[in-house]
């Protein structure tokens, strides 16, 4: 599991979303989503594809809350979810799909967007198959096993002429746009150093997280907050990157390792320590400018994002950030927009994570490719 979600008590009572005050959300056609139920036809539908821990726990329940988008239908293995889904969401069975006839949700005009909610390996080939049936595609993060691999889904998506999202939620949370905005507008001058950690214990062996042919690890399951975080708040791609790992569980993880460690380079000179685990609970981002420091803790949680600059306080709302998410990326491909989250972001941190396996492996600095 990755953080825990926070409050909602608390959390609705503070959401102030871009959605504004009356929940009412303009649509490029001017029509008003209200988020009533019959309205329905006019939002976009988004079939969820997987439904595991993050579909069941954050997605499905965030579609009932989203303006734009609304759940309209299921891509399952499992005839019992389907079932228990299907009479939870009143969800019709036409719009309920198992991974062998997937495809034939090209003629479903109900479904606008799949969003792929499956192990790391599987990522490539449905955001392809969703492409190429002519949906727009939010695919999970890590997006894929590798830098080969998104190339190729970017290439369908653009082929298709179909949206493609990462499921980034951060970008779209204010504590977190704030601090890109102070990276972009150099507040305290240009940054130096950047500390970035997200880590929990993951005491779950025999799930796919932990293996390797699945795209498992605490690298590609954790270590991605802090990379991205890195990138988004010096704004820069970085140059170069050396890696360790450590295993802390010896009796009990043979062969595996729970603690990623890594560095980067940045051009102009910022540097990143950054950390991901699966042996420890820890959450928090610090970054060291020219003239003055800023921090997240947690940054990268569902929710309760705080944080602080040499200042003072950051106060934002505290988002439902999947459902603004959701909201956000359906508005942009029903208006054939560039989402917030484009692929080219989840392909930029996989030539990061490339660099890390090859230094891991050779235990030298590697330089990171280029998009
Ligand atoms: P999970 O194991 O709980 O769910 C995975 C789903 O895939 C399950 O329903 C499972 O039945 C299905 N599946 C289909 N074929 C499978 C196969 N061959 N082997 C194993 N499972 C198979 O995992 P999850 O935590 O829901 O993660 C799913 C994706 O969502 C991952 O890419 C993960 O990184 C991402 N995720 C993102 C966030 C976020 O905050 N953005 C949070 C959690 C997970």
């Amino acid at each position: 599991m990755e953080p825990i979600a926070q409050n909602r008590t608390r959390r609705d009572f503070l959401r102030i979303s871009a959605l504004g005050v009356t929940g009412a959300l303009l649509l490029p056609n001017n029509k008003i989503f209200s988020g009533n139920q019959s309205e329905n036809q006019k939002r976009m539908g988004i079939a969820l594809v997987g439904l595991g821990y993050y579909s069941t726990d954050l997605l499905a329940p965030a579609l009932q809350e989203t303006k734009t988008a609304y759940l309209a239908g299921i891509v399952t293995g499992s005839p019992e979810k389907a079932k228990v889904w299907s009479e939870k969401f009143k969800l019709p069975q036409k719009n309920i799909y198992n991974y062998e006839n997937f495809d034939q949700i090209a003629s479903n005009t109900d479904i606008d967007i799949v969003y792929v909610v499956l192990p790391n390996s599987m990522h490539k080939e449905y955001t392809i198959r969703a492409a190429n049936a002519g949906k727009h595609v939010i695919c999970e993060k890590p997006m894929a096993m590798n830098a080969k691999e998104c190339r190729e889904m970017i290439a369908a998506c653009e082929k298709n002429k179909v949206g493609l999202s990462i499921g980034y939620r951060m970008h779209y949370e204010p504590y977190t746009q704030e601090i890109m905005r102070l990276a972009k507008d150099k507040d305290f001058g240009n940054i130096l150093h950047i500390s970035c950690g997200a880590g929990f214990r993951n005491t779950n062996l025999n799930h796919w997280k932990w293996k390797k042919e699945f795209g498992g690890s605490a690298l590609m399951d954790m270590g991605v907050y802090p990379l991205q975080a890195a990138r988004y708040v010096t704004g820069l791609e970085p140059l170069t990157v050396s890696a360790q790992c450590l295993n802390t569980r010896p009796e009990i993880l043979k062969d595996l390792y729970d603690v990623y460690s890594f560095q980067l380079e940045f051009p102009g000179g910022a540097v990143a320590n950054l950390d991901s685990g699966f042996h420890a609970n820890f959450n928090y981002l610090k970054a060291f400018d020219e003239n003055g420091w800023f921090e997240l803790d947690p940054f990268s949680s569902y929710g309760g994002i705080k944080g602080r600059s040499v200042k003072g306080e950051f106060i934002f709302p505290d988002i439902y950030q999947q459902v603004q998410q959701m909201d956000e990326d359906a508005i942009s491909f029903s208006k054939g927009e560039t989402p917030r989250v484009t692929g080219y972001e989840g392909l930029k941190d996989m030539l990061v994570i490339d660099a890390i396996n090859e230094s891991i492996k050779t235990k030298k600095k590697v330089k990171i490719g280029k998009v």
